[in-house]
């Protein structure tokens, strides 16, 4: 038995009284012995079961839609967070239009409305030859498996392993682009900020939400105008263009924030000095007062650790799930799946889904009817699904934005994506957006 299949338990009197439950790091106090892990939800006899692996968009989605359309299977949600934090809308909480809850929710209104069972744990390995998942709780057998962990941050591109500048990036410029304690930090920052250079690096696509770095940077500039603090926002862009909505978010910095909005395309990060502050990119040096430093993103560790990582040609990671394009299902394993931002490239014409909460939501009500289907024995059948993202950016009047993307399976058999902007800011748009946030945590988090 390997390392990933046990728990490390103390010897001594009391230490199986633990119940196997965690792994015990060891100290001077005694030995430590090596018991396999111990199983935290034994299955009920003849029940086939769901794990589903993060409970963010994706997975509260699929906890709530599998129980729905196959209600014969057991569901178990694990999750490390003990309470869901949107980060959709979060750019509006941070310049305090927003409400903390409207934001949060809790897990065990839903599990129990739904019935699925919540379990709050860090998920440590992935075992598929066993079908188990193994947490810092215990291990837990499945059937099907719904892998949802989101993203995870790629600071080794930039750092290699100094974990000195890695911690320090974290601690002193968090980007706050993961459900965590990063939002109150980086709240703190932009609202106590008392002028002078803010940069903010954006990560080379593919990347989560691709027109909420903007937004965020068009109410920062909103914040800093309206209390007439002299700052100005450097957005160091890696793409040649403002991308999606270009004119939209072209024209809100123009009009309504110049002089304390820069943009600067094809600014690839080359090299970050956190202790310096300082950032080289491809097109130039740039010295900063503070900074939200969004490093690359890469699928989440749950991802790596399940062995669901797409090779390139050349046989080095691409970073995302390699699942199939319209069942999101692993190649050699139908009855494991990735959804959410984790999923890599779905056509050759378009490269990946827009990484979003909508895309993440409809993914998994899609993967809920293919379990469904598997469950009964059917063939699978695909779901065509949506995008549609708002992004605000002004805050008096409040105008938003918006784009939305629509996909079709071409004659030839691959996926297709239309893209269309709403560059023109409405407050049509910011009454949309509450409504369709409002009606996305009706359907997967209330
Ligand atoms: C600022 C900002 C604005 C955004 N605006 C929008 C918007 O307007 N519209 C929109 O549609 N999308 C928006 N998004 C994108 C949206 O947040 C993501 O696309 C969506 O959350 C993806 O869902 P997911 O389930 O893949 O990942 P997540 O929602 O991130 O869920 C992943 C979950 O897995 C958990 N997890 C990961 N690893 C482990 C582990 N080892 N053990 C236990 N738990 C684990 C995490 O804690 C997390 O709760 C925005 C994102 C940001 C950052």
């Amino acid at each position: 038995m390997n390392e990933s299949k046990r728990t490390l338990i103390r010897a001594g009197a009391g230490a199986l009284a633990l119940g196997a439950t965690a792994a015990v790091a060891q100290t001077a106090a005694g030995p430590l012995l090596h018991l396999p892990a111990a199983e935290l939800m034994p299955r009920a006899k003849g029940k086939r079961r769901v794990v589903i692996c993060g409970g963010g968009w994706g997975g509260m989605t699929a906890a709530r839609y599998v129980r729905e359309a196959a209600p014969d299977l057991e569901v178990v949600l694990l999750e490390r967070n003990p309470i869901f934090w949107s980060c959709p809308m979060s750019n509006k909480w941070l310049i305090d239009e927003i409400e903390t809850s409207f934001l949060m929710h809790d897990y065990l209104t839903p599990a129990r409305r739904h019935g699925y069972t919540f379990v709050q744990t860090e998920i440590t390995g992935i075992d598929r030859e066993a079908r188990t998942v193994h947490t810092s709780k215990g291990r837990v057998g499945y059937d099907w498996l719904i892998l949802s962990g989101g993203i995870r941050y790629g600071f080794e591109a930039w750092f290699g392993n100094d974990r000195q500048a890695i911690e320090r990036t974290r601690t002193d410029f968090a980007s706050a682009y993961v459900a965590s304690a990063e939002h109150m930090s980086v709240k703190k920052r932009i609202q106590e900020f008392k002028g002078g250079t803010f940069v903010m690096t954006l990560p080379p696509p593919p990347h989560r939400c691709p027109p909420s770095p903007y937004e965020r940077a068009a109410l920062m500039a909103w914040w800093f105008k309206s209390r007439k603090v002299p700052a100005k926002i450097v957005i160091l862009d890696p793409k040649p263009r403002i991308a999606p909505i270009s004119i939209g978010f072209r024209d809100a910095y123009a009009e309504l924030y110049p002089g304390i909005v820069e943009h600067v395309p094809n600014a690839t990060v080359r090299e970050v000095d956190p202790f310096n502050k300082v950032v080289k990119t491809a097109a130039g040096d740039f010295r900063f007062d503070d900074a939200i430093l969004m490093s690359p993103h890469q699928a989440a560790d749950i991802v790596w650790k399940a062995g669901l990582v797409g090779r390139t040609a050349d046989g080095k990671p691409t970073g995302w799930a390699d699942v199939h394009p319209l069942f999101y299902n692993a190649k050699d394993d139908p009855q494991v799946f990735v959804i959410g931002d984790s999923v890599g490239a779905v056509s050759p014409k378009f490269g990946h889904y827009p990484k979003s909460g909508h895309v993440a939501n409809r993914m998994a009500k899609s993967v809920a009817r293919h379990i469904a289907q598997q469950a009964r024995g059917e063939p699978l059948t695909p779901v065509i699904i949506d995008n549609l993202c708002y992004m605000l950016v002004n805050n008096e009047p409040k105008e938003a934005i918006s784009v939305q993307f629509d996909y079709r399976i071409g004659d030839d058999g691959i996926l297709e994506q239309r893209q269309i902007d709403y560059n023109d800011r409405d407050p049509k748009l910011w009454a949309e957006d509450l409504r369709w946030a409002s009606l996305m945590y009706q359907d997967f988090a209330r």
